[in-house]
């Protein structure tokens, strides 16, 4: 191992000029185009088997090792954000309104440095690693639902994907079994009612007075009909309605959000929604139409691997530098992944002292200490190792 780990650290600053070279040249969701040709150079230079094209502009490394064995799965993503990069740094980016404020270029760099340095040492390798280039994270459909659906994993035994964390100390990582990041599904209702002057609300049906009963209400699903064991949100992000002080608005549009760890209370609230939309409506003579949009599935961290890399990172970075992942209401689409294999999805420190690597995921100053991506390769090393040598 400390063979290998002396390579990673050799290689750090080439990971960091892909790193940086992707940071100045980010791409949206769906539209990562440049960036799946950048990855596929480089894993062709490694001398690995490349299959583009996979549910989109995913990509894939194969390393077969020179004797049969397992097949693992190490994934990382590769999209930007709408978000105009503010960071003063010769490394900002070079596409106006487009910004890696999440770390994707990070993760891309750390399992590329991860897939050269295991590339030179296929003769030690029993089985097979899968290298996944993942786009469209961050935007629904998502990019790894697709790649899933062409088969991706097909063969695989695990699947393991980590991500940088802004808001956990470098050199410290996150480990944590179940239910850790929440399914996400959005929705849309149009209330219609009837326009007519303010002072008349006799002849009118007033959408603002309809809709905000909506919005009261559905802020009782989670406090009055969901058990309180169980985690839930409904945020309504929209309210849009009105044209003048004296007219009563014809119509309301509101948008929200729903978050649910639990398949059942997931189903609960979709159904919820809709009975308390179509009763309030109807009390007040309006009408409604609801889009209701089934985003990624909660993410679940399978109980035996997951103890299995706590393990192993736990010789990689001592005892104490191996913390616990707390489970949030946000969502990530490595769900679909681990719906089909066994595997973990970990968090890596990445801030220093210094407050440039304070700033939250998506904020338009984020940036990280580059040090974590180092740590990213050491830990997926150490997972292959263990299935694979
Ligand atoms: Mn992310």
């Amino acid at each position: 191992m400390q063979a290998i780990y002396k390579e990673l650290e050799a290689g750090f600053d080439e990971v960091v000029s892909w790193r940086r070279f992707m940071h100045q040249h980010p791409e949206l969701s769906f539209k990562e185009v440049k960036t799946a040709k950048y990855i596929e150079e480089k894993l062709i230079s490694f001398g690995l088997k490349v299959k583009t094209n996979i549910g989109g502009h995913g990509l894939i490394g194969i390393l077969e090792g020179d004797q049969p064995g397992k097949t693992i799965a190490l994934r990382a993503d590769f999209d930007a954000l709408p978000i105009q990069d503010e960071k003063e740094v010769p490394y900002k980016s070079q596409n106006p309104g487009v910004m890696h404020a999440c770390g994707h270029d990070g993760h891309t760099a750390a399992l590329l440095g991860t897939a050269k340095a295991l590339s030179s040492c296929r003769h030690q390798i029993k089985g097979k690693i899968i290298f996944i280039f993942q786009p469209a994270e961050e935007t629904p459909p998502g990019g790894a639902k697709f790649m899933v659906e062409d088969g991706v994993l097909n063969g695989v035994d695990y699947v393991f994907g980590a991500h940088l964390d802004s808001q956990t100390p470098l050199g410290k990582i996150r480990v944590g079994e179940g239910y850790q990041m929440a399914a996400v599904d959005k929705f849309k209702i149009i209330v219609q009612g009837k326009g007519g002057h303010g002072a008349r609300p006799e002849a009118a049906i007033d959408s603002i007075v309809v809709g905000s009963e909506i919005v009261n209400s559905l802020q009782k699903i989670v406090s009055r009909r969901v058990s309180p064991l169980q985690a839930a949100v409904v945020t309504i992000g929209v309210f849009q309605a009105g044209t003048g002080f004296n007219v009563i608005a014809d119509k309301a549009i509101l948008e929200g959000t729903v978050r649910t760890f639990d398949g059942n209370v997931r189903d609960q609230v979709e159904k919820e929604i809709n009975q308390i939309v179509t009763g309030i409506t109807s009390s007040f003579q309006a009408t409604f139409e609801m889009d209701y949009l089934r985003g990624y599935p909660a993410l679940y961290n399978h109980k035996k691997e997951t103890e299995t890399v706590r393990e192993l990172l736990k010789e990689v970075f001592s005892t104490e530098e191996v913390l616990n992942l707390e489970p949030t209401m946000g969502a990530e689409d490595f769900a679909y992944f681990l719906q089909e294999k066994p595997g973990t999805y970990f968090k890596v420190g990445a801030r220093n002292e210094n407050e440039a690597t304070h700033y939250a995921h998506h904020h338009p100053r984020f940036d990280f200490d580059e040090r974590a991506l180092l740590n990213i390769e050491k830990s997926f090393v150490k997972i292959a190792s263990h299935y694979l040598f």
